[in-house]
């Protein structure tokens, strides 16, 4: 007899779902990067504007996320270039995912770097591509010369460059990124997901460089719970993207939300300035502690090595914070958890907890 599964890719059978963590009443999370704010809590005024705009919005239309504005009002917000175009996606996750397969052609090769987002690679499985990780260095900078050489033999139709990357926090050199860019004849992804915490970005040069694409989303910043991502690139690349995107992936109350904050981007900035002291700050109180290794971080989260990572999160876990432990995952990553930075008493908290196990 044959059951229905036995339809079903054997490769997607093999596969274990993307574990999202369910939280226990009480818990600090400080797992996926989320900011610790509601942006629109900090003044009534806001959040009733905010509430009369989701009241108003048409859900009995089908969305229009062309029409609905947000392309210009994110071009104004971040200040995106005339020359590029924008296609948005619910999530930049989604766009991930739509790029690898505007690129899959059969024998296509996606190239990244490892560890990174683990999505880039899912993704180019998913499609039925080669996938090819170059490792960073122990200090997870980008070994450049493997990176070249690899773009050399594979020819990638896509690169991924997380910038600054996940899941360690550190920022490529901006010249090794040009490079890379430079180097590659396919399309390269550069994911600024953590752009708005870096010293550094490539969307001023979305637009003008055939082959570059820059990604970002708004979930780092305040509004995981909208699931909008915007890709900025060549108008040629962009328009075959856009063939290939959901008509309706956006919905009516994420748009007008979306919107309503780009009009209030003083609130998001302020939150990552925020988020950034308080990054500094804990860098700086993680550094006191001799026994744990901090990696420099341009992201809202800080990536440690510690005497024993599953010990960390486990009393952690037990005085209810949640962490995400990086042990396993790669080998570079060996004892490493991932911090996301929080609201000051939260961080307060993992740091207590960490100066009595190793002080
Ligand atoms: C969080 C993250 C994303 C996903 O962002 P969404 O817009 O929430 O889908 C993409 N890339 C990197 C590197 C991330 O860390």
């Amino acid at each position: 007899m044959t059951a229905p599964t036995d339809f079903i890719r054997a490769d997607i059978q093999a596969m274990t779902a993307y574990h999202v963590a369910d939280l226990p009443e009480g818990f600090i999370k400080l797992d996926a990067m989320e900011s610790p704010y509601h942006p629109f809590a900090r003044s009534p005024e806001l959040a009733n504007a905010w509430k009369d705009l989701l009241a108003a919005a048409p859900i009995h239309l089908y969305p229009n996320p062309a029409a609905s504005g947000l392309q210009e009002a994110l071009r104004q917000a971040f200040d995106i270039p005339a020359a590029a175009q924008i296609a948005l996606g619910n999530g930049s996750d989604e766009l991930i995912q739509f790029i690898t397969l505007l690129l899959s052609k059969p024998g296509a090769t996606v190239l990244g770097v490892e560890p990174s987002f683990v999505m880039y690679k899912h993704n180019t499985a998913l499609f039925g591509m080669n996938y090819v990780g170059m490792p960073l260095n122990d200090d997870f900078t980008l070994n450049l010369p493997a990176v070249l050489a690899a773009i050399e033999q594979h020819n990638p139709a896509l690169t991924f460059i997380a910038y600054p990357n996940n899941p360690t926090g550190v920022c490529f050199k901006r010249e090794e990124v040009e490079t890379i860019i430079r180097a590659a004849k396919g399309i390269v992804v550069v994911d600024e997901a953590y752009g708005a915490f870096s010293h550094d970005s490539f969307l001023p040069l979305a637009g003008s460089v055939d082959n570059l694409v820059v990604m970002r989303t708004v979930s780092k910043i305040g509004f995981a719970g909208i699931r909008i991502g915007y890709a900025s690139g060549s108008p040629a690349v962009i328009n075959e993207l856009a063939k290939i995107l959901p008509p309706y992936n956006m919905n009516q109350l994420s748009l007008a939300t979306a919107k309503f904050a780009m009009q209030h981007v003083e609130v998001i900035n302020e939150t990552v300035l925020k988020l950034k002291a308080e990054r500094e700050r804990v860098f700086a109180e993680l550094a006191k502690i001799g026994a744990v290794k901090a990696f420099p971080s341009e992201a809202n989260f800080i990536t440690v090595r510690v005497p024993d990572a599953a010990v960390l999160f486990d009393t952690l876990k037990q005085n209810k914070i949640l962490i995400k432990k990086l042990h396993g995952m790669h080998p570079l990553l060996e004892q490493c958890v991932r911090l996301t930075i929080g609201a000051p008493e939260e961080n307060d908290a993992v740091l207590a907890v960490m100066r009595k196990l190793y002080c």
